[in-house]
């Protein structure tokens, strides 16, 4: 009876003994052999201090193909592809988890038949309660598959990368020649003209209107390698910015004179309706750019139409709304056309890169603003960007309109 109550000391802990504790200790231990050693999805092994390997485990076995019997002290050094032997990778990873406790790595593997595994592994290092190393405990899962289907995933987005690339090398070109053909038309008539006939050629002004016409067209290239600059400058960095005092309602008209023999020839009534002086601080060349887009797409998908050019401003904000009476955007496109080399009208009817509205974006992002479209097809599209009076640059947060 006195034995009996020497095992049976009342710990205070809910009635559990001494004894009762290592028959639980013990159970936990088998039971965490038992694990290891019917675990199939992951190699667990431990190593000795040098790094050979003293047990191994059904995982071990079906992941890496050899046999306990063959394995148990080779050096782990042989699941090791010879380039990164050769850079003495396996010891660095031991030295890594002294050091650290615990090493991660992903890569090449070799199993026994020769055969390479993506494998995940971490390596632990086992220090008893003197601190003293007693070796480490290795976990390995082979992620072959996920590492593939990674691959396939990848080589299907540079896939359908280089198709757009060609895609859109296509249009870049049909865009280029478009200006470029009649140009050289021009060009070779005028010299034509010039060898066969010079007084005909300074007669009624016309190698003035000539010149003018041939001007349109090297204006409407310039414009269009412009706009291949700014995207490629844009996926460097965000656009730059030179924000200056600006009468945005003066700009607006502007753009709207510049435009207005366009639209009469395409059809389009122009209205402008603005507040008399919109003054913030922003960048000229970029907002007229912006502006310019918005009523050169408003022509041309909307030509035979009236357009209205509405600026609205209160202390802080200005709003510009670009409202067309033309075809429209289907409700699935209006996102997509913000992004770059996206156009949601066939090459045939509509010629253009899809660069407008993302460079458009760009600049009235790059101001703090933002871009909206309201749309509805065969109706007509409203595009409306919001600009805060003063200019939002990284070097310049919270600018204020200077005092002309
Ligand atoms: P694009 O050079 O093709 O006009 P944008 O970036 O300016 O390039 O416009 C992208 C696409 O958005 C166009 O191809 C067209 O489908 C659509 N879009 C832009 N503005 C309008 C508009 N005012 N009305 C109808 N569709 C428009």
């Amino acid at each position: 009876m006195g034995d009996d109550h020497d095992d049976l000391l009342n710990t205070g802990d809910g009635g559990i003994t001494y004894s009762q504790r290592d028959h639980s200790k013990r159970d936990t231990e088998d039971q965490l052999r038992l694990f290891i050693s019917s675990v199939v999805d992951y190699a667990i092994l431990t190593l000795d201090e040098r790094g050979h390997i003293a047990s191994w485990n059904p995982g071990a076995e079906r992941i890496k193909g050899y046999l306990a019997d063959e394995i148990l002290g080779q050096h782990f050094s042989v699941f090791y592809p010879p380039e990164d032997v050769a850079w003495g990778k396996p010891a660095w990873e031991l030295e890594c988890a002294i050091r650290l406790g615990r090493f991660e790595d992903e890569g090449w593997r070799i199993r026994k038949d020769g055969s390479r595994f993506w494998a995940n592994v971490v390596i632990t290092a086992l220090f008893d309660e003197s601190g003293e190393l007693r070796g480490f405990g290795k976990v390995t899962r082979d992620f072959t598959q996920r590492k593939q289907a990674e691959e396939t995933r990848e080589l299907e987005r540079l896939r359908e990368a280089l198709l757009a690339r060609d895609e859109f090398l296509s249009v870049a070109s049909h865009e280029l020649k478009t200006p470029l053909t009649p140009l050289q038309l021009k060009l070779s008539s005028l010299r034509r003209l010039a060898e066969s006939n010079p007084e005909a050629l300074l007669a009624d002004g016309r190698l003035v209107r000539e010149l003018i016409s041939a001007g349109g067209q090297v204006r409407k290239l310039a414009d269009l390698i412009d706009d291949l600059l700014d995207v490629s400058r844009i996926s460097v960095s965000r656009l730059p910015l030179e924000p200056a005092r600006l009468d945005l309602a003066a700009l607006v008209h502007d753009v709207a004179t510049r435009y207005g023999a366009q639209a009469a020839a395409a059809g389009c009534h122009l209205d402008v309706e603005t507040p008399p002086g919109v003054e913030g601080m922003w960048d000229r060349r970029r907002m007229d750019q912006a502006v310019t887009n918005l009523l050169t797409n408003a022509i041309k998908y909307g030509a035979g139409k009236p357009i209205l050019l509405c600026l609205r401003a209160d202390d802080t904000v200005a709003v510009l709304t670009v409202k067309d009476e033309g075809i429209g955007i289907a409700p699935t496109q209006q996102q997509r056309i913000f992004e770059r080399f996206v156009r949601a009208v066939s090459e045939r009817n509509y010629g253009g890169m899809g660069l407008g509205l993302f460079i458009t974006q760009q600049i009235v992002e790059a101001h703090g603003g933002s871009i909206h479209v309201e749309s509805e097809p065969g109706k007509g599209s409203a595009f409306t960007f919001k600009v805060p009076r003063t200019a939002m640059t990284p070097g310049n947060p919270t600018a204020s309109i200077p005092h002309a």
